[in-house]
């Protein structure tokens, strides 16, 4: 669809938010736009199908999802109504992040170790989130502790960041409620499905949005849109830095959204030959005393292959280092922890780059030390026709897809009302 001349809600960004408002914007009577910068919509929820010819064996193609793969908190998570709806079957396997595939990687004793040492972790800044001061997460690390660098390195997988750029009540508030569900054919695929009704202009850059007259006037790539309201559900990073600007400015928006800033989590799909050696849905951990390590997923849904995940600062050295660094870390990790011969039997099929997408500019929001209250700063109305939503602006369930499209309906539900 191109661009029509006007319009009476213009979405930005065609991600969960996006697709979430206009999906609830349907019934309203309202004519919507949403207007994305890339050639496809679902933003950081993207579901490819890799595959090699030239691998050692035969490799089937593997579904892979570089960005969101879990229903988090799946008992209250939107799309799990929706994946039903649509017909995407759900995979209840419980995911094996607590658990090792291999004993003498990581022996039993060392790893309840480790999870009393993490749960204690969790405790001790439950307790100081209660005073209701902020404070950087890392000051909940017990003093001397021989887990704290593989503590930080659970964080730069959950919040794509170390723990000193944390804020412990922002930390707090997200509702992990330990039930993490899938989708068989890929979370990012269940998102385009769910958006494929919404009327859309894509390859359409926003670049600014003048509010100073009686009607919006959004500058796009593909030329100027007047509007009647806007939704703006772009990622944090790209407000931050004024890649898309508002007229008159809006300091307090880039202010909160500098105070959220999106850590990074990359994602590396190997394929794996002669699988039946490994267990389906297994675990292993890329070492154990340190934070610049890779997490991985053994044969996801039985698959022959091994997923990579790593976070944080190791995550943008190895983006930085160029293509292939981090499929090269991946295998080098699995080496040293299961054998040589696995050299031979792994094979890079495709990996993520999210820190250099122009469009995303890293994977999702955490709030730095002392911002917890930015997120509701950036989630509210200016004026009565700019409205925001976007995974940052969720107050319970920020850093997930979920929270994305619900947080798009809330945008929605707060345009009607001040259409009423
Ligand atoms: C590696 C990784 C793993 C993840 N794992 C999970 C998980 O397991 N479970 C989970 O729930 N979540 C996970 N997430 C997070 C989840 O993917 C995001 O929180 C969610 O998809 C964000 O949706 P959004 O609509 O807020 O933003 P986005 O999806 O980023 O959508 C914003 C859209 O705006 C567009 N845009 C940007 N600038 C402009 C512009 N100037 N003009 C027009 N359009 C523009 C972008 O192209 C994009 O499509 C993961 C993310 C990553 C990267």
């Amino acid at each position: 669809m191109s661009l029509p001349s006007e319009v009476d809600v213009a979405i930005i960004g065609a991600g969960a938010a996006g697709l979430g408002a206009a999906r609830a914007l349907e019934t309203s009577n309202l004519s919507t736009i949403v207007i994305e910068a890339r050639y496809r919509i679902g933003g950081r929820a993207f579901t490819i199908v890799a595959s090699s010819s030239d691998s050692p064996t035969a490799v089937p193609n593997i579904t892979f999802d570089l960005g969101c793969g879990w229903l988090h908190s799946a008992d209250r998570n939107s799309f799990v109504r929706i994946a039903e709806q649509l017909d995407f079957e759900i995979d209840k396997t419980r995911p094996p992040w607590r658990e090792q595939g291999f004993d003498a990687v990581f022996p039993p004793k060392e790893r309840a170790d480790f999870i009393e040492a993490l749960d204690d972790f969790y405790d001790r800044a439950e307790v100081a989130a209660k005073s209701g001061r902020d404070s950087a997460a890392s000051a909940c690390l017990k003093s001397g502790n021989r887990w704290n660098p593989m503590i930080d390195a659970i964080s730069t997988y959950v919040n794509g960041a170390e723990l000193d750029r944390v804020s412990i009540l922002d930390m707090d508030a997200y509702e992990d409620t330990g039930i993490n569900w899938r989708v068989r054919r890929g979370f990012g695929l269940l998102v385009l499905t769910y958006g494929a009704p919404c009327p859309r202009a894509v390859n359409t850059k926003v670049t600014l949005i003048d509010h100073s007259g009686k009607r919006l006037r959004i500058e796009t790539s593909q030329g100027t849109l007047i509007a009647g309201k806007a939704i703006v559900t772009v990622p944090t990073n790209l407000i931050a830095d004024e890649s898309i600007r508002f007229h008159p400015a809006l300091p307090a928006k880039v202010d909160a959204a500098r105070g959220l800033p999106l850590g990074l989590a990359d994602k590396v799909m190997l394929a794996l030959d002669r699988p039946d050696t490994l267990p389906k849905d297994g675990s292993l951990r890329g070492a154990t005393m340190r934070t610049a390590m890779g997490s991985f997923h053994l044969r996801p849904f039985g698959q022959a292959c091994i997923e990579g995940f790593f976070g944080g600062r190791f995550a943008r050295e190895l983006e930085d280092a160029g293509g292939g660094a981090l499929a090269a870390q991946a295998i080098d990790e699995i080496v040293a922890l299961l054998g040589s011969d696995f050299r031979q039997r792994l094979k890079p099929l495709a990996g993520s780059r999210w820190a250099h997408d122009p469009f995303a500019r890293g994977s999702y929001s955490h709030a730095l030390p002392g911002h917890a209250g930015a997120r509701a700063v950036l989630a509210a109305p200016v004026d009565g026709r700019l409205f925001f939503a976007g995974e940052a602006t969720s107050p319970n369930f920020f850093s997930t897809a979920h929270g994305a499209r619900d947080s798009g309906e809330r945008a929605a539900r707060e345009v009607v009302a001040v259409n009423l």
